[in-house]
C-alpha cells in the first residue's frame, strides 16, 4: 500500500516582508536565511525545506504576517 506524505514549505510574501530576520533568528534548524537589503542589493528570504521540521514557529514570529505554509507531497 502506498501512502502520500508531505513536507511543509514556507512561502514568503515578498510584498509584505521587510527582511527583519526574525524568522531565521527563530529557526533552530537553519531552514530560513534572510538576505538583508544593502547598497542597492535587494533583500530575499531563502528557505531550505529539507531542513524544516515543521514547527510552525516562523509563521508565528513573523511580525508582518508574510509567511504561509503549504504542503508539498514527496
Ligand atoms: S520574519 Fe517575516 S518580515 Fe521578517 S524576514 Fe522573516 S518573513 Fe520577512
Ligand atoms: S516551521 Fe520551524 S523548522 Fe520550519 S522553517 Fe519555520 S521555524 Fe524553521
Amino acid at each position: 500500500m502506498e501512502k502520500q506524505v508531505y513536507i511543509r514549505i514556507q512561502e514568503i510574501d515578498r510584498a509584505k516582508c521587510d527582511y527583519c530576520g526574525e524568522c531565521s533568528k527563530f529557526c533552530e534548524y537553519n531552514a530560513l536565511f534572510v538576505v538583508r537589503p544593502k547598497d542597492g542589493i535587494k533583500g530575499d528570504v531563502l528557505s531550505f525545506p529539507q531542513l524544516c521540521h515543521g514547527c510552525g514557529g516562523c509563521t508565528i514570529v513573523c511580525p508582518r504576517d508574510a509567511i504561509t505554509e503549504q504542503n508539498r507531497g514527496i
